[in-house]
């Protein structure tokens, strides 16, 4: 069984105010371990629906469910024994399993499917907030759709403040990109979104390989975070491999992952180290702040397709080619 985790602390008074909003239909935004979640009731329609008003979602984009221990997930969706270890391994933390969906769960929330996605996240304050208000939440990443995700409460604020009833504050987020999404319901099981959760790690908690690279559709996305104009900032943005690929007259900001020998000043790392979980918890803060000044566009190297290497290229893909089109 599933280890309950305790959560030991008395919730504060900003967590039960935030609470009482959750439960009269009311949205804000709330830390995660991945980005910062705009969260509302899970189990009321009309709350869920001012999220896609107020981030401009699709309404064909569903939401993930976010719940407090599998007791609350067996509410919501249906497990069966791969889904139960997969639980186990990595719950709580930042890896979302799609589901059969329950019938306590509206249309509005999964999009018309009959399956649900579902997270059981560590962070202590989206833990406290499900806990106070009693209930699922449904949290997208709190900011416009289709921009960078927020992971700051101060990024929230820049972009959604006065649209929405709360803003807690937890400080950056850990891991700093969205979680690891894993179709559950297909044979093999599917890849929806690469994360902080490898391929390699659910492959060795199934036993079985997985799709890695599953084959998107346009017309009705499986996983919208796999439409390529996700997650893009406004101004230009080109990857790069080797710097030789970068003309010699460009003027914009280069981002490297790890810190050059002898960075210029239009140099920006996302790692010290060159370490590919500092880099991912730094990414969208980085490309915010120079989004704000770019004037020349900039160019980002490819980091190394391994772990959440592998999250990381994905966000910088759609985000080039939002650029592009
Ligand atoms: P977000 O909450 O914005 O991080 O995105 C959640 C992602 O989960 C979206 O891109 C959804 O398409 C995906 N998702 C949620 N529910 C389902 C589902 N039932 N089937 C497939 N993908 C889903
Ligand atoms: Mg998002």
């Amino acid at each position: 069984m599933h280890k309950m985790q305790k959560d030991l602390q008395q919730p504060s008074r900003e967590i039960l105010e935030a609470a009482g909003f959750i439960l009269s239909g009311g949205i804000g935004a709330v830390p995660t371990e991945t980005v910062y979640g705009l969260a509302s009731d899970a189990l009321n329609p009309s709350a869920a629906r001012k999220i896609f008003e107020a981030k401009g979602r699709p309404f064909i984009d569903p939401l993930i469910v976010h719940v407090i221990d599998i007791e609350m997930a067996e509410k919501v969706a249906v497990f069966d024994g791969d889904s139960r270890r997969l639980a186990e391994k990595f719950w709580p933390g930042p890896f979302t399993m799609v589901l059969p969906r329950r019938e306590i769960i509206d249309d509005i929330v999964t999009a018309g499917l009959d399956t649900v996605a579902v997270r059981m996240p560590s962070h202590p304050v989206m833990r406290s907030l499900i806990a106070a208000s009693g209930r699922p939440l449904v949290a997208p990443s709190a900011n416009p759709f289709g921009y960078v995700s927020p992971t700051t409460a101060a990024h929230v604020r820049e972009q959604l403040g006065g649209k929405i009833d709360f803003i807690l504050d937890g400080g950056p987020c850990e891991c700093g990109v969205e979680s690891t999404i894993l179709l559950t319901t297909s044979s093999p099981k599917k890849l929806l979104r690469p994360g902080p959760i490898s391929p390699d790690q659910i492959e060795e908690a199934l036993g079985e390989a997985i799709d890695r690279s599953p084959k998107k559709n346009e017309a009705h996305p499986q996983a919208p975070g796999m439409l390529n104009s996700h997650y893009s900032p406004k101004s230009r943005l080109k990857l790069f491999k080797n710097e030789s690929e970068i003309p010699a007259d460009f003027k914009g900001e280069v981002i490297f992952v790890k810190r050059p020998a002898n960075p210029l000043k239009n140099h920006y790392w996302l790692s010290e180290s060159g370490d590919l979980r500092e880099a991912a918890h730094n990414l969208f803060a980085l490309l915010r702040s120079l989004d704000k000044v770019s004037v020349n566009g900039m160019y980002c190297q490819i980091p190394k397709k391994e772990g959440i290497g592998l999250a990381l290229f994905d966000r910088l893909s759609r985000a080039e080619t939002k650029m592009q089109s």
